[in-house]
This record gives structure tokens, sequence and C-alpha cells, in this order.
């Protein structure tokens, strides 16, 4: 008896979430749909899925688009008719010893205490222009080095800063010791600004940051899943069947339903699931990252205005961040997203943590009283990757060995990085040009 060879595709695309989705849709605008996309979960949308409950419309935490390119949100737009989409002017503050202080932190230390703000731009002169300083031991040291993150925050920022926020808040966030992480670790997502920036913001305020204005629609980020899975070709995606193994000499994958033979795989799963799967020889261990804990929270009636999220570096407060849904479209009850930060194998238990959660929000002057009416909670794992210089180089050398064999890592874990969704759209369509001009 022979064994019937296994189904074959052209691309196996795994995981469908934007990434995965927006390969799909790529393919397809080409005339290309010799494609299937494995799913794992029961549902697309990977972590952009929005929840709809009791009035209230929450995401997996807030998922805000900030689109650099005018053609990627138009295409979004024209496939989500009747769909309300806000372009909202963004209002975050950092929660600092019972005010609000403008964000980025570093840029409004004017709004401290006087004797706050003295050592803030004390240290910072001092960090930043240590040859100015004469007659002070400084003046001779050289540079302070910035190996990592948290030696680039001392460098650039001083001492003052660095400590009252920047490294108690990334703390909280990463879940992790920031000397570990790649200076660069967050990109063009981290705030920079130099001494001059830092005086002009005290007389001319300008907070303008990646995400200065952003959009979203009426029915939650889904509906921005549901414009790219409007364009894939239909019956192509398979949920609830993961990708279990991977063979990259046969070319065929295994799922628990079946094996399927393909010519190249694209992958938007997390890269250390897919090194694992793939057999090739590497280091496990220099892939780390942290986990979150998201709990949407509705409450009785209206809370604070003109916010949409506050940082939180306290480190008496559980949460890093806490956002408020109920101000992009100005409905009439609180409607929150909290989120905590969790080293990978921490216990990120959400029934045992929401009385601290609540206790914490009267504390910080979030709600005064509030009733909680609905509640929801998700584990983002992984979350935030943690970019090291070993995760860099393991991360780029195992991609180039899975390229040999037309296998393809995108994403944001699966690119090992920190990337928007907009950055996420942008891959898959530069991966699936790149290779459509190379079988051409
Ligand atoms: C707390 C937080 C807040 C964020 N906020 C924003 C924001 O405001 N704006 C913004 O632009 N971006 C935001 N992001 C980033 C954004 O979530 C990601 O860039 C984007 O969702 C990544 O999409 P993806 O398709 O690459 O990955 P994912 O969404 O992770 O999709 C991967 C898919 O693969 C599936 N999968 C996993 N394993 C398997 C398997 N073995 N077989 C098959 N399928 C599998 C998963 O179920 C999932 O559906 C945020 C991220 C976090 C963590």
């Amino acid at each position: 008896m022979t064994t019937p060879s296994p189904p074959s595709v052209r691309t196996l695309i795994v995981g469908a979430g934007i990434s995965g989705l927006a390969t799909a849709a790529a393919l397809s605008a080409l005339g290309d749909d010799d494609y299937l996309v494995l799913e794992g979960d029961a549902a697309i949308g990977g972590y952009c899925k929005t929840i709809h409950r009791n009035g209230f419309v929450w995401d997996y935490s807030g998922h805000f688009f900030h689109f650099k390119h005018a053609d990627i949100e138009a295409w979004l737009r024209e496939r989500m008719p009747g769909q309300k989409i806000r372009v909202v002017e963004k209002k975050s503050f950092v929660g600092y010893g019972g005010r609000h202080i403008d964000f980025p932190f570093q840029k409004n230390i004017h709004q401290l205490p006087q004797a706050e703000f003295i050592d803030c731009l004390y240290d910072l002169y001092f960090a930043r222009a240590p040859l100015h300083a004469a007659g002070d031991a400084t003046a001779t040291a050289p540079p302070t080095p910035e190996g990592n993150f948290k030696e680039m925050l001392y460098a650039r920022f001083g001492r003052s800063i660095a400590e009252k926020f920047l490294i108690p808040y990334n703390e909280k966030l990463y879940a992790c010791d920031l000397a570990t992480l790649d200076r660069d670790a967050m990109g063009r997502f981290f705030p920079h600004a130099d001494l001059s920036d830092v005086i002009r913001n005290m007389k001319v305020a300008d907070n303008r940051s990646y995400n200065s204005t952003f959009t979203y629609p009426e029915g939650g980020a889904f509906e921005y899943v549901r414009a790219l899975a409007g364009a894939v070709h239909p019956g192509a995606i398979s949920v609830d069947e993961p990708l279990s193994g991977l063979d990259l000499e046969r070319k065929v994958a295994r799922t628990p339903r079946r094996e399927i033979r393909f010519d190249r795989l694209i992958s938007s799963i997390p890269f250390f699931r897919l090194a694992e799967m793939s057999g090739l020889p590497h280091d496990a261990s220099v892939f780390s990252w942290n986990k979150v804990l998201v709990f949407n929270l509705g409450f009785d009636r209206k809370g604070p205005r003109d916010v949409h999220w506050i940082y939180y570096p306290d480190r008496s407060l559980v949460f890093y961040r806490v956002g408020f849904y109920d101000n992009i479209f100005d409905s009439d009850r609180l409607s929150l997203y909290v989120e905590i930060g969790f080293p990978r194998d921490g216990a990120a238990d959400a029934e045992a943590l929401r009385p601290r959660v609540l206790a914490d929000l009267e504390r910080a002057g979030v709600t005064a009283g509030h009733q909680l009416v609905a509640h929801h909670s998700v584990v983002m794992d992984p979350a935030y990757v943690h970019i090291t210089r070993r995760s860099i180089a393991e991360h780029g050398r195992l991609i180039g060995e899975m390229r040999a064999h037309d296998v393809h890592s995108i994403g944001r874990y699966g690119g090992w990085t920190y990337c928007s969704i907009e950055d996420n759209i942008v891959e898959a369509r530069a991966l699936v040009a790149r290779l459509a001009r190379r079988s051409t």
C-alpha cells in the first residue's frame, strides 16, 4: 500500500494575525491564490482582536493606528465601508507624585516641583555636556558609555530623569534588567530629546512623537483585521490548526490534522517556536521576552476626560500604563485598559490581581468610587521581546539559514522586534513583492 502524498501549496502562511493576513492579501493582489493560511487559534486576528461586552468595545489593550503610509490607510479604509473612524490627537501623561506631567517626561521636567526640576536639569546638562563642567570632576571624564539600554538612559538623560521615570517605568514594562537590553531596543519608538529640545519645550510645547495622532475605528481594532481578511482568497484560512512540526529538507509542514507540502513558507508565529520546529541547531536561551496581563474594565459612569493614556513609573502601583477607551469616542462610561508587565515565567493571575488593580486605580485617582460593571482580561505572551545583542545576532543567523530553504519569518514576533501594525503590513507586502520579483 502506498501512502498518499500530502496536499501541497505554493505558499504556506503560518499565523493569521496582521502579518499573515497582509501576506495572503498581497499574494492575492498579484493574482496568486495558491496559498493556505494556518492559524492555531480558533479565530483570526492575532493580537489585534476586539471584545464587545455590555456595550463596551475593548482590544487586547488599546490598539491604535499611527499611519505613515497614506496608501495603506486608504487601502484599509476602502475595505471598511460604513465604519466610523476617528482621527484623534493623542493626550498622554505621566502620573508622577500625584500630578500629571505631559509625556514625554524628559521634555517636560519643567512641570515638576522646583527642586526636582533642578535635579533633572542639572543631571541632564552634565550627562550631555561633561566637558562644559569647568572645575567639576566630570570635566575630564570620558563620555558615559552607552553599551546597553540602561547605560543609554543614564548617558543621554542623566541620573534624575533616568531614575524618576525612564528606568522604573521601563523596568515595570519589560520586567527585566534593562542593562541586558540592546541600546536601541526600542528603535524609533523611544522618544529621544536633547538638551535644546528640553529647554525649547519649556516655552513652546512640542511633544510630538511617532504616535501624536492615531486613528481608531468605532468597531475596535478588529475592523482592520476584517478589512485585510476580506482581501484573502475565500476558504484559504484554516483556523484551529497550529503548525506543529516542520521538515525543512522535504518542505513538509505538520499540523495535528495532516501534513502539507509547500514550496515556500512565511511564518509570523513567535520566532523561538519556529526555530525549535525547524530543527536548526541554535541557542534558545538568547530569546527572552516579557508577558503583559491586560485588564479591560468597564465602570458605571464617566471618569477623567481629556486623557487617552497615562504612564505610571511608581513601583507601588501594579500597572505601568492605563488607557481610556471612552475618551476616544466620548462615551459616557469609564472604559479602561490596564497593562501589567511580567517576566516570561511570572504568575499573571488575573483573578488574584483584579482587586489590587481596582485599589490601585483608586489610589492613582483614575477612579473615585466608580463601580465595576464589566471586565475581561488577556495575557499577551510574548508581548515585548527583549532585544539584546545576542538575540539580534542569533535571529539574523537563523533567518539566513531558513531563507536558504525558502522559509521566511516576519511580523513582530517572527522578526523578534518592536514594531507597529502598519510596519507589519509594510513588511509583508515587501516580502511578497521580493518573492514575486525572484520568481519572474
Ligand atoms: C501591549 C501591546 C500593545 C500594542 N499596541 C499597539 C498599538 O497601539 N498600535 C500598533 O500598531 N501596534 C500595537 N502593538 C503591536 C501589535 O500588536 C503587533 O505589531 C501586531 O499585532 C503583530 O501582528 P503579527 O501578525 O505579526 O503577530 P500576531 O498578532 O502575534 O499573530 C501571530 C498569529 O500566529 C498564530 N500562531 C501562533 N503559533 C502558531 C502556530 N504554531 N501555528 C499557527 N498559528 C500560530 C497566533 O495565534 C496569531 O494569530 C501592541 C503590542 C502589544 C504587546
